[in-house]
């Protein structure tokens, strides 16, 4: 093996023990990953074989001691993945994505292993364990159990064969939505621009000019593409000819029809949870969940759909008299809301983006993200001049009231061609004090657009919430205070783990953080409270439509997984029938149909859990109606509360607990409803 020398496995010594960037070559990864992932497999073998009795600290801590060259070498790998790739990247991580796959199976399959925490769990009361002990213990026993590891022989091959015919059809699903976006393209000619803003027709021309037609005009079926033309265009009849080609994707029959694969999709992971011991695949997913059962989910969707129907109805009578004033003589279709829906927006609003940007400099909505900690958890930030991956990557390091270490956050903050596209936290250490008191070093990764030298890059609110939110997110892992690695920050369950990010957002909507930090970039005069207002008061305009069409998927995928069998699934008529028991709106379309759902079925993604972001929006808005109870959005009571139960204790409680401890009661949904204009309030 040619790792001697390399620097991913070296010892990490220089400042905030970073990896050497500098000295790190792609080639060096591979070698690096072989001798990690044999160095696990060897401590695996090690724990599993043990002769001595399975107990607590040879078995689960034991595990969580292992790995650590693997986890060292895959976050520096998955870091650069995503944030500065390219060819040679990108080449080791397809050869490296099914070397981990099969690792995985080697420790969650392994019998021996299994044995061993299951001799364990059982007797789990009696072992003296404490509360963050027992949790790891449980914690290990269900993943275990969930990927198979309590199956005979035969179950588990079958699972295997499942879960690797899963894996295909699923590449196959978002490869034929591909397909079908690729092959569509609406050419206009200039005559065909009517209501086209300057914006939209420079992204027309664009979208030409990348698919081959220069000179002339396009929309694609790309979400941004389709979306800015359904609400601009002024001609109705290639508005309704781009929505239908855009709700047809993966059902346009031949090579790239999509029902096929989705009904044996369905039948297979009903097959699945069958095997695992659960009634179907919405059980088998939600039950380790903080919803639990997909009844708990449907009771949240459902309590919202009644509402969020009746205000798309309000607004659909709305669009209907804008008609009507115009002098047109036809009923609202689907194809129509978007435009009329941005012609009142307009109407009542009058709200300009591009007056907004220059109050929201990207330093100074930092400094907001880093202000609103402070005030809520005492932390600050200090920049420090370290050599990191790239050089618009920047550091801070961040100290307690007591200027104690909490650990390093990295901003990432601009686009360029080396980055996957989206924002996301990441990290490149995690918190626990297992072996030592190791500290995190957190990262945020955006795709602001990059200014023109010397000028500060200004944001849209948009871009300003997504930065409050990846922060919410690397506070979560930042404050993190666990002993086991397993529990550690956003390590927890995939319908909790939006809670910090969402809620975080609220405190860039205060007057507190708005008015001090949103300042004019040149005059350094704050936003005007008019503007302010305005900005704030579009928050709720057209959310019933938004929230029909949210919902509306929300239920058809529990719906679909929650089929005990599914042989012989007729796809489209069980989207429609879905559709009709909940009486979908006519003029609404689910936010995505199920041939070209990716959420669903490029992968497992959020199978039986496309819930799960009105389930966080529900705790979000929730956990901030703490703070505003009491009068002051910083209430350090609250904040400290928040801080114990939600910010700091990754997975160390069950999250309904966890989220007891810090209200004080289980969340309701009152706060939602007034957040998205539903309650009775705003009627
Ligand atoms: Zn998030």
């Amino acid at each position: 093996m040619t790792t001697a020398g390399n620097p991913l496995t070296a010892d990490w010594a220089g400042a905030f023990a970073l990896p050497p960037f500098a000295a790190i070559a792609p080639e060096q990864f591979r070698p690096a990953f072989d001798q990690a992932l044999a160095a696990h497999r060897a401590e695996i073998d090690a724990i599993a074989g043990d002769q001595a009795a399975p107990s607590f600290d040879n078995t689960i801590a034991a595990l969580e001691r292992g790995g650590r060259l693997l986890d060292r070498v895959s976050s520096v790998f998955f870091v650069l993945a995503g944030a500065d790739t390219g060819d040679a990247i990108e080449a080791i991580e397809r050869a490296v994505a099914p070397l981990l796959a099969r690792h995985a199976n080697t420790l969650y399959l392994n019998t021996a292993l299994f044995a061993r925490i299951d001799a364990l769990y059982r007797p789990r009361d009696d072992l003296g364990l404490d509360p963050e002990q027992d949790r790891v213990l449980q914690r290990y026993h269900t993943r275990f159990v969930r990927a198979g590891a309590g199956l005979g022989k035969v179950a588990q091959d079958q699972l295997a064969a499942i879960n690797e015919r899963l894996a295909s059809l699923g590449t196959q699903f978002g490869q034929n939505v591909l397909a079908d976006e690729k092959s569509y393209l609406l050419v206009l000619a200039e005559g065909d621009l009517a209501g086209l803003p300057d914006f939209a027709r420079a992204a027309a021309r664009a979208a030409a000019v990348e698919r081959g037609r220069p000179g002339k005009y396009a929309v694609t079926l790309a979400r941004s593409s389709i979306e800015t033309f359904l609400a601009f265009s002024a001609r109705r009849d290639l508005r309704e000819k781009a929505f239908t080609a855009w709700i047809s994707r993966g059902e346009n029959g031949g090579a790239t029809d999509n029902r096929a694969v989705v009904a044996e999709m369905v039948k297979l992971r009903a097959e699945r949870a069958r095997l695992l011991g659960f009634g179907s695949f919405a059980d088998y997913r939600l039950d380790d969940q903080m919803a639990k059962t997909p009844q708990a989910a449907r009771g949240l969707l459902e309590e919202v759909w009644g509402r969020a129907r009746a205000k798309a109805g309000r607004e659909r009578a709305d669009l209907q008299s804008l008609i009507a004033e115009e002098g047109g003589n036809f009923a609202l279709a689907a194809c129509d809301w978007r435009y009329y829906a941005e012609k009142l927006r307009k109407a009542k609003f009058d709200l300009d983006e591009t007056a907004i940007k220059p109050y929201l400099a990207l330093d100074n909505m930092i400094a907001a993200a880093f202000e609103t900690a402070r005030r809520l958890f005492g932390l600050t930030f200090t920049p420090v001049d370290l050599p990191l991956y790239h050089p618009d990557a920047r550091a801070w390091e961040v100290k307690d009231a007591g200027g104690k270490h909490v650990g390093l956050f990295i901003g990432d903050y601009y686009a360029r061609g080396s980055k996957h596209s989206g924002a996301w936290m990441t990290s490149l250490r995690d918190q626990e004090k297992l072996v030592n008191d190791i500290r995190p070093v957190i990262l945020n990764v955006c795709n602001f657009s990059k200014p023109a030298k010397a000028e500060p890059a200004l944001l849209s609110f948009e871009d300003a919430r997504t930065l409050f939110h990846e922060f919410g997110h690397a506070l979560h892992g930042l404050l993190s205070d666990v002993t086991y690695p397993l529990l550690a920050g956003t390590s927890v369950a995939s319908d909790f783990v939006e809670l910090p990010s969402q809620l975080y957002e609220h405190w860039l909507e205060t007057p507190e953080i708005l008015q001090t930090y949103a300042r004019h970039y040149r005059s350094g005069e704050p936003m005007p409270a008019a503007l302010i207002d305005k900005l704030l008061a579009t928050r709720t305009f057209n959310q019933g439509f938004a929230t029909v069409e949210y919902t509306a998927a929300a239920l058809v995928d529990l719906d679909f997984h929650a089929l005990a069998k599914a042989d012989g699934l007729d796809v489209t008529a069980f989207e429609r029938a879905s559709l009709a028991r909940i009486g979908m709106p006519a003029e609404i379309v689910m936010r995505h149909r199920i041939p070209h759902f990716q959420h669903l079925f490029s992968g497992d993604g959020y199978a039986a859990a496309y819930y799960s972001y009105l389930w966080s929006e529900v705790l979000d808005a929730d956990a901030f109606a703490a703070f505003q109870e009491t009068g002051d959005v910083f209430d350090s009571a609250t904040a400290n509360k928040l801080r114990e139960f939600i910010y700091s204790a990754g997975n160390r409680r069950d999250p309904a607990e966890a989220y007891k401890a810090f209200r004080g009661r289980l969340p309701t949904v009152e706060a939602l409803l007034k957040k998205r204009g539903l309650d009775d309030a705003a009627v």
